[in-house]
């Protein structure tokens, strides 16, 4: 399964408004993962497991890593 779709005027991590690219796609090994593609440069990736963690990973697009965190499931 793969989906994507644009967005308008989001605010990018750095601060700015601009459009921004939505993907998601479905690992056989379990991983979701759902990127954020920003106009300017920066992203947003994050990937699920099958045990419910998460792990979340924020890039500006000078790329600098603003997020780089898993949060694992209760
Ligand atoms: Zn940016």
């Amino acid at each position: 399964m793969n989906m994507s779709g644009s967005l308008t005027s989001q605010q990018a991590p750095c601060g700015r408004l601009v459009d921004a690219k939505r993907y998601q796609d479905q690992d056989e090994d379990v991983v979701i993962t759902r990127e954020v593609d920003y106009a300017c440069g920066c992203r947003s990736i994050q990937h699920e497991y099958h045990d419910g963690c998460v792990s979340r990973k924020i890039v500006h697009h000078d790329g600098t890593v603003l997020v780089d965190e898993l949060l694992s499931a209760e």
